[in-house]
């Protein structure tokens, strides 16, 4: 069950609002603010900016009080922040079954469909040391 992790796929940041955040990376910084799309299971809308290698900056903002995202700002003393980083590999059913081999703790041991229709799952902070990583696959890409 080999896989292989292909790049950074994107940077997740927790902010309060995606309008007024995508004033800094798409008004200043020029990265195109190309779509919006709400992931209601997560109760978060992303707000995608994607950077000419493909990796992208996705700013994600809460839709209700209970949502992760809502947590992680209310935790971080109310300001927004990076809270999580997303590889890109090349098969997620397989990258799952290794990492469980090889005794990763896992949030999803079954791939769930996020943003845009990838296929997503997260890993335990646990098991990188601090750092919430999100492995994700694309159908397209
Ligand atoms: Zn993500």
């Amino acid at each position: 069950m080999a896989f292989k992790v292909l790049g950074v796929d994107h940077i997740g940041v927790a902010v309060n609002s995606i309008d007024e955040v995508g004033k800094f990376w798409n008004g200043i910084l020029g990265i195109p603010h190309t779509m919006d799309d709400t992931v209601e299971e997560q109760k978060v809308t992303t707000g995608f900016f994607p950077t000419p290698n493909g990796a992208e900056i996705e700013l994600l903002e809460a839709t209700s009080d209970d949502s992760p995202i809502a947590k992680f700002i209310e935790k971080n003393g109310g300001r927004g922040g990076i809270q999580h980083v997303a590889l890109r590999v090349d098969n997620i059913e397989n990258a799952i079954a290794d990492l469980l081999a090889k005794g990763v703790k896992m949030i999803d041991e079954k791939p769930r469909i996020g943003a845009g229709g990838s296929k997503i799952a997260f890993l335990h902070p646990k098991a990188s040391h601090g750092v919430l990583v999100e492995i994700c696959e694309h159908e397209d890409r």
